[in-house]
């Protein structure tokens, strides 16, 4: 890795730790924001220097061009504690090659790899106390970079802002859901910025969700968007099947995101002897097969729950319930299993996954 470690990152310590307030019991992501961020300016073609400094507001002017055209991309990853106590971001390198593909989608000038990886290390190594060390909770990290010109006119930004927080992150418990296969809204479509992490994706996905969630379902299996015969992935999580013993999951392209949990899980299956497929399942494979009981699990995959169990998925008003997934199935947590041995520092991390801070 091509890190600068002697770059110069001024810290401003908060005078007071909250931490004493966080109940961590009982803890929601994003409830609690650690001590500090790490800002970083561009403005007249370049970097100026990143600084980290308490955890607070932004004075921003109300023409602030992010407020209005959506030049907003963000990531979403974990720092973990393992058993001897050191703290780590998992693959940060992966969430960074896909920071610099949504960030040129998004026509946005790409912060360097020494200020997303360096700022990052040394802000979570001074909120290190913020990532809790019980299997299943984490710090949150979530760098993020806005357009900050200010003026109505519509074109690409001269000045951004680019920044890091973080939130601790509880275990989450992620009980086994009901999906609605969806065959009106898209979420993505070919030439579109599916495969970006960019704020307009996530407001544009709520107004589906919202109606699949008025039926009494927790979250939309998407489909895509141009015959809404092929599944996508659900929510912000890539989506896996079983189906006639083979893990198989939709393959990449421009309307699904690259999931880091995706090709984690992906990797460890293939070394567990499980055979693997990366092909496009149609909703007619996934109704036929729901029919014959030869899709015998399902669940999504991504960063906040690692694996979120689908015990019943509705396709065109019916619903097709999947009884192993309901008890939480077999692949599924056998990977979570062999994910988490290797973010808690159980076993080996054999593919240099952990980042130590
Ligand atoms: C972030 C995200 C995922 C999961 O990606 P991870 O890197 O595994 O967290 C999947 N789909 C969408 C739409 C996402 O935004």
């Amino acid at each position: 890795m091509n890190l600068i470690s002697d770059m110069q990152i001024p810290v401003r310590r908060a005078p007071h730790s909250r931490i004493h307030e966080v109940d961590w019991g009982n803890l929601e992501l994003g409830q609690y924001n650690s001590d500090h961020m790490l800002v970083c300016d561009y403005s007249e073609g370049r970097w100026f220097g990143p600084e980290i400094m308490p955890f607070g507001p932004f004075s921003l002017l109300p023409t602030t061009l992010a407020f209005h055209y959506g030049q907003t991309i963000f990531e979403g990853m974990k720092a973990f504690r393992t058993a001897d106590g050191r703290v780590h971001i998992f693959r940060p390198e992966k969430h960074y090659e896909r920071w610099v593909r949504s960030a040129e989608r998004l026509c946005m000038p790409v912060v360097p790899s020494e200020v997303f990886m360096e700022g990052m290390r040394r802000l979570v190594q001074l909120d290190r106390e913020w990532a809790p060390g019980s299997t299943g909770s984490a710090l949150y990290i979530r760098p993020f970079q806005i357009a900050t010109d200010f003026r109505l006119k519509l074109k690409i930004a001269e000045s951004y802002r680019f920044a890091i927080v973080c939130s601790p992150a509880g275990n989450y418990f992620s009980r086994p859901v009901r999906v609605k296969v969806e065959r009106e809204y898209a979420r993505a479509v070919k030439g579109g910025t599916g495969y970006a992490k960019c704020g307009g994706n996530y407001g544009a996905s709520l107004f589906p969700t919202q109606m699949a969630k008025a039926e009494g379902y927790d979250q939309v299996l998407w489909t895509d968007g141009v015959s809404h015969q092929y599944i996508e992935e659900s929510g912000m999580m890539n989506v896996f099947f079983v189906i006639d013993g083979v893990l198989v999951t939709p393959p990449l392209n421009d309307t699904t995101l690259d999931g880091v949990t995706r090709d984690s899980l992906l990797v460890l299956a293939s070394a567990a002897g499980i055979p693997v497929e990366e092909r496009s399942v149609s909703v007619d494979e996934l109704r036929e097969g729901l029919e014959r009981g030869r899709v015998r699990e399902a669940f999504g995959a991504g960063t906040a729950a690692v694996i979120s169990p689908i015990w019943q998925i509705g396709i065109d008003g019916r619903d097709y319930t999947i009884p192993v997934s309901r008890d939480g199935g077999s692949i599924g947590p056998e990977l979570k299993e062999a994910l988490d041995s290797i973010r808690y520092g159980r076993t080996e991390d054999p593919y240099g996954w952990n980042f130590y801070v």
